[in-house]
C-alpha cells in the first residue's frame, strides 16, 4: 500500500474575498436573496476565491458578476475570519474605476445600500462579516 501524504493543517482552506467597496466615504452593503439561511442578511459582496485564481483578482470577477461593476482593490483589511470550513473570508476596500456602471442587484442580492459612516450599523451584516466592517468603519472614520 502506498502510505497516504499527511495532511498539513491550514492548506485546505478556500479564501472567500470580500470588497469593501468605497465611493465618497460611503460603503456598499448588499443584501443577500439566498440561500434562505443568509436571505435578508447584508454582507460585504464577494464571493470564492478560484484554483489558481488571485484574490484580487477574484474580488474584481465577483464585483462584476454580482453588481456589473468595474472595480479594482484598493488594500487589505487586515486579518481574516473563518466561515464554515474550509472557508475564511479576507476583505479588501476597493473602489470603481472612472466610467464603471453604478452597481445593481444582478445575482446573490436583492437590495444595495450605500452607507454613510453613521448609517454602517443600520443594516443587519452577516455575523461573520462584522469584524471587517468594524476595521473597515474604524478607517473611515479616520479618514
Ligand atoms: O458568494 P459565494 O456563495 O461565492 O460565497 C461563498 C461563501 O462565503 C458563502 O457561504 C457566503 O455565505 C460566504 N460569504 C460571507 N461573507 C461575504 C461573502 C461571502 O460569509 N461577505
Amino acid at each position: 500500500m502506498i502510505p497516504s501524504t499527511p495532511k498539513t493543517p491550514g492548506t485546505d482552506r478556500i479564501v472567500v474575498v470580500g470588497a469593501a467597496l468605497l465611493d465618497g466615504g460611503r460603503l456598499l452593503a448588499a443584501r443577500r436573496s439566498a440561500p434562505a439561511d443568509l436571505a435578508g442578511r447584508w454582507e460585504l459582496p464577494g464571493g470564492k476565491v478560484e484554483p489558481g485564481e488571485r484574490p484580487e483578482d477574484a474580488l474584481v470577477r465577483e464585483l462584476r458578476e454580482e453588481l456589473g461593476v468595474d472595480a479594482e482593490p484598493v488594500e487589505r483589511v487586515p486579518g481574516q475570519w473563518p466561515l464554515r470550513t474550509p472557508y475564511v473570508l479576507q476583505v479588501w476596500t476597493a473602489r470603481l474605476r472612472p466610467g464603471s456602471p453604478a452597481p445593481q442587484p444582478l445575482e446573490d442580492h436583492d437590495e444595495l445600500r450605500w452607507l454613510t459612516p453613521d448609517r454602517i450599523w443600520e443594516v443587519d451584516w452577516l455575523d461573520q462579516d462584522v469584524p471587517a466592517v468594524r476595521e473597515v468603519a474604524d478607517a473611515i472614520a479616520s479618514g
